[in-house]
């Protein structure tokens, strides 16, 4: 199984489906189906049902569904772009992503 290069609270980038061509930023990650939640992108109308007990009301609400992550890109801060994730190592053990256009470190 592929390992998932993209992290919360990465920007990203939409390679495929209605949002194409967009970024927004990873609010959450499903590692067990690869799937991102984009924040602001890929809504769909939830349905939802009234519950006055609940004092819900009834309606269609839009709500962000996930995104696979095959189809997003880690956007690289220095070169804005859409990057290729390369792996490099600290001094101190700790593997970390670069960008393969510019190799500017992708984490902190
Ligand atoms: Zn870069």
């Amino acid at each position: 199984m592929p390992k998932i290069q993209i992290k919360k609270n990465d920007q990203v980038f939409v390679l495929t489906g209605k949002d194409r061509g967009k970024t927004g930023k990873v609010l959450k990650i499903f590692t067990h189906t690869n799937r991102a939640i984009v924040e602001g992108l890929n809504f769909i109308n939830k349905h939802t049902r009234p519950n006055p007990q609940k004092q819900v009301k009834g309606g269609i609400l839009p709500k962000e569904s996930p995104i696979h992550v095959s189809n997003l890109m880690v956007v690289c801060k220095r070169c804005n772009k859409h990057a290729r994730v390369g792996y490099s190592h600290m001094p101190d053990g700790r593997k970390v992503r670069i960008c393969k256009n510019c190799n500017e470190l992708l984490d902190e």
